[in-house]
């Protein structure tokens, strides 16, 4: 795992969350700051982990979500909101999404995301 692509339109949140993951990860990091710009830079960077928020201008998270795994079934997003209404999480569980991590994100929290997406990641791969 080495690409990271964070979708996110507060410029605040995708810093909080890069943070998080440089306490514990050596990733290259690419940011977007709303769903079209994000699924745009998906589709060039083909990122190995998405950190993809729901509420944004332009393309909402629900939409690129769409997008992103229409473009590539294998894609690992992880939703990163505040929202956490159990409709909003079965939606985006069922439109792909490896898991939801709550807003605030911490270092603790993100660490056992990206743990989650690398056993899911390893699993993908021994099935090739
Ligand atoms: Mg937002």
């Amino acid at each position: 795992m080495k690409t990271v692509l964070i979708i996110d339109d507060s410029m605040f949140m995708r810093m909080v969350l890069k943070k998080c993951l440089k306490d514990g990860f050596d990733f290259e990091y690419t940011e977007a700051k709303d769903g079209l710009e994000g699924f745009e830079k998906f589709k060039t960077l083909r990122p190995d982990l998405t950190f993809l928020d729901l509420t944004m201008p332009v393309m909402d998270g629900f939409e690129a979500l769409d997008e992103i795994r229409k473009f590539d079934p294998d894609a690992v997003v992880i939703i990163v909101t505040a929202d956490i209404q159990e409709q909003v999480q079965t939606l985006v569980m069922n439109a792909g999404a490896l898991m939801v991590l709550q807003k605030p994100p911490t270092t603790e929290s993100v660490a056992l995301a990206v743990q989650k997406a690398i056993e899911v990641k390893n699993v993908m791969e021994a099935n090739k």
